[in-house]
């Protein structure tokens, strides 16, 4: 559940950081006073209805029609109250300055002879004075008689909001209490304020009309008990606030909440931001440490009960407190959490194989880069191409993936996936005897065959080894070469060595050699003869290309072409080679000789649209009678990409071309998946031939190619034919065509032209 690769720690440091700063610069201001009014929203309770509101309304102001009222009218609403028991009676309405004497002196005596207390209000105003302060306008002296005196101010928020009222008010030093205070009879520090209960609903503060109980006193009898507010409600008479979830509120009502939250005792105490960062911060760091769902689902749980908390405080009366920093913190570690778990998995992916899910070279050389001593191993596995020509690549995938299994059971791990058929891993130990045998036992265990969709899938493959020197690239890069190295000496194993090294140097230099060599005519085309068995005689012959290098001597063509094909320069060869043969062929032709020339095209130049084009130009240059150019391509050339190394097949034969199937039984095609290719011959590879004299299987192996052949429709050629016993073996299974050192050795154009014109002539 826990998981170690996170950074954990970074990201409580982060919690911690963010919540500071938004708790001290008070950042999270908004969003609490939103999640504030939102909890109110949530728990809304009505108000006790203790205290009552006189509204000076709109209504009212229509009745009366003249503004100031005659004050002898809230002497009526006073009478009224007073009589019916109210136990106390407030003004929130100015009275410091004098109107009618009469009005006033009505307005005096009715609260001179109320039983209810009666509260007038005092104003603060900035002063006017020189020197500033503050200046309290009270009531003239005609009212002030035997009525109280309450501060009556209100002091919104930076936001324009009003969330506490002042308990009371101090005025060159004379403290005055505020209506709320004296209404609930709290006792405060007058400079103190209470914060307003935002749950209490002002919706249920009972209320009248001022001008209703002025022309009906009974109305009052509701108010038995209970204090009253006296207060324009009016928004024409402005001394409106802004009211969290209540908008513009009249002032006269915020007195009353404010009485209400000191009667209910509700004025949430805050315990500040502090206690619930830090148990966030514990709990985040539990959280942080958890895995993808968990920590998210820990996290989000988290933020549910951060959330959460405070509204439960508030409906149990017992305080609130500030959250914006925690979920601040929250929000911020889990973000950070968050990238760094989407940076963690595209670096993963970075060092993944898509298709195996295996370690890459990346993740390979990654690991090299810190590792000083012991080997690289690499496996090359042969038939991959076959295998994903044959069954696609969702299997050559999952064969890579069991191979790799099969390793890991010797204890190869991590094997890494370094090329679409080459495996590698590191072999740590100094003890340079023990590579070897470590590897022969890797070897021994890939030689069951693989069960893949139902079909034994035997493993060509081939080891190489090199000892950790260098850079990690030039480590890999050595093993992979003495793997394919092992691969073309038919050998399972080679270790690195310089010779090796130079080798492959070697087949640098000659790519680079070539367009020259070309050029100089130090390669040039030899032709072997072929043996029509049933006619008799030569009708045809092998194109073979020989390099005299003028320093080096003559080179094998299997010592260059690898190189050649490993360099991507066959094209060039090819298509020398392919003109030389319609040149020398057509040369023949005017000399009255007849031979169809075949040519050797390696596996991947099929599938180069340039190539095809070439040789299209080619034939349209030389006109080659139809069927008299073979193409000889290894069953490999179809393997690796079917589609479209069949569609150029074709092409070939639609230029008139003979396609014919080389090195068969070298490889692990089957007939039956030959017959997909347009090909008109096949060519058994020599080793079987040479074989034939001392092995009867290879005899039953040649013996059945060629009946199956027929029967497929396909001509046969034997290649190594070396002695008569052989040519007569093939000429009893019924095989068309020999081509070996008993028929003839690859000889010069025109070295060719003497003997198959001999035979021609012998066989006239
Ligand atoms: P390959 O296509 O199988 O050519 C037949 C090889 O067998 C030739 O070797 C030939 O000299 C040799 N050979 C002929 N008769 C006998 C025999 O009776 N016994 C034995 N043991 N060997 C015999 P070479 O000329 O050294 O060519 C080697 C390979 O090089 C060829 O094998 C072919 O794969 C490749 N190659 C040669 N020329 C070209 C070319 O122009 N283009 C391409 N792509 N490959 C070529
Ligand atoms: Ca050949
Ligand atoms: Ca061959």
């Amino acid at each position: 559940m826990f998981d170690s690769s996170s950074p954990w720690r970074a990201c409580g440091l982060l919690f911690a950081l963010t919540a500071l700063i938004v708790a001290v610069s008070g950042a999270g201001r908004g969003v609490e006073d939103g999640l504030h009014a939102l909890r109110d929203q949530l728990h809304l309770r009505p108000a006790s209805g203790q205290v009552a509101l006189v509204e000076m309304d709109a209504r009212s102001l229509a009745a009366f029609q003249r503004w100031p009222w005659p004050r002898s009218l809230y002497g009526r609403v006073v009478t009224a109250l007073s009589r019916a028991g109210a136990s106390a009676i407030a003004f929130d309405v100015d009275f410091s300055a004098r109107s009618d004497p009469k009005e006033d002196k009505a307005f005096g005596e009715a609260i001179t002879a109320s039983s209810a207390p009666v509260i007038l209000p005092t104003f603060q105003q900035s002063g006017s004075r020189e020197g500033g302060g503050t200046v309290e306008n009270i009531p003239i002296p005609e009212l002030r008689g035997r009525a109280m005196l309450a501060s009556v101010n209100i002091l919104p928020d930076q936001d324009g909001f009003v969330r506490a009222a002042p308990v009371g008010s101090v005025t060159e030093g004379l403290t005055r209490p505020a209506i709320a205070a004296i209404l609930a009879s709290s006792i405060g520090r007058n400079t103190q304020r209470v914060a307003l209960d935002g749950a209490i609903d002002p919706a249920a503060i009972p209320r009248v009309s001022f001008v209703d109980l002025v022309n009906n006193p009974s109305l009052a009898q509701q108010f038995k008990g209970k204090s009253v507010v006296v207060g324009a409600t009016a928004i024409e008479m402005g001394d409106h606030f802004l009211l969290p979830n209540h908008g513009q509120t009249p002032g006269v009502l915020i007195h009353i909440l404010a009485t209400e939250t000191l009667l209910q005792k509700s004025s949430p105490t805050s315990f500040g931001p502090w206690i619930m960062g830090l148990l966030t911060l514990a709990g985040a760091l539990v959280a942080l440490r958890m895995k993808g769902g968990w920590r998210t689902a820990a996290l989000a749980g988290l933020s549910a009960v951060v959330l959460v908390t405070p509204l439960a405080l508030e409906c149990l009366k017992l305080g609130t407190m500030e959250i914006a920093p925690a979920l601040a913190g929250l929000a911020a570690a889990a973000a950070a959490a968050q990238i760094h778990a989407a940076v963690q998995a595209l670096r993963r992916a970075r060092m993944v194989d898509a298709d195996t899910e295996l370690p890459n070279a990346r993740s390979l050389n990654a690991t090299l880069a810190a590792t000083k001593t012991g080997a690289v191993v690499a496996l090359r596995i042969a038939n991959y191409g076959e295998v994903h020509g044959v069954l696609g690549r969702d299997s050559a995938a999952e064969l890579i993936r069991r191979v790799a299994e099969r390793l890991q059971l010797a204890s190869l791990t991590p094997v890494h996936r370094v090329g679409e058929n080459a495996l590698t891993w590191i072999d740590p130990t100094t003890d340079e005897e023990a590579w070897e045998d470590r590897v022969h036992a890797a070897a021994a265990l890939l030689r069951a065959p693989i069960l893949l969709d139902g079909r034994p899938i035997n493993l060509a493959f081939g080891f190489g080894l090199a000892a950790l020197a260098g850079t990690p690239r030039a480590a890999l890069g050595r093993a992979l070469l003495s793997a394919d190295s092992a691969l073309s000496r038919n050998d399972r194993f080679e270790k690195h060595t310089e010779d090796l090294e130079r080798a492959a140097d070697w087949r640098m230099e000659l790519a680079a050699e070539l367009d020259q060599a070309l050029a100089n005519g130090d390669i040039w085309v030899a032709y072997q003869p072929k043996l029509d068995i049933a006619g008799g005689g030569i009708t045809s012959s092998e194109a073979l290309v020989r390099w005299r290098h003028p320093r080096r001597g003559p080179i094998s063509p299997d010592a260059f072409i690898p190189g050649l094909e490993a360099m991507g320069r066959m094209s060039d060869l090819t298509l020398f080679v392919l003109r030389q043969a319609m040149q020398d062929q057509a040369a023949w032709r005017a000399q009255g000789l007849s031979i169809s020339v075949s040519v050797n095209v390696s596996a991947q130049l099929p599938k180069d649209p340039e190539f095809v084009a070439a040789v299209e130009a080619l034939v349209a240059e030389y006109r080659p009678p139809e069927g008299m150019i073979t193409l000889e391509v290894t069953e490999s050339a179809a393997m690796q990409d079917p589609e479209a190394a069949i569609a150029a097949l074709a092409r070939f034969t639609e230029m008139g071309l003979v396609i014919s199937v080389d090195d068969y039984g070298a490889g692990q095609s089957t007939l039956g998946y030959l017959k997909a290719l347009p090909a008109k011959e096949l060519k058994i590879d020599q080793g079987f031939v040479v074989g034939m004299a001392a092995s009867r299987s290879d005899q039953a192996m040649v013996r059945s190619t060629i009946d199956l052949a027929h029967e497929l429709g396909y001509k046969v050629v034997a290649e190594g034919v070396e002695t008569l016993e052989i040519l007569e073996l093939l000429a009893s299974f019924g095989c068309d065509y020999a081509q070996g050192w008993h028929v003839g050795r690859p000889v010069a154009a025109d070295r060719f032209y003497e003997i198959a014109s001999g035979e021609a002539d012998q066989a006239a």
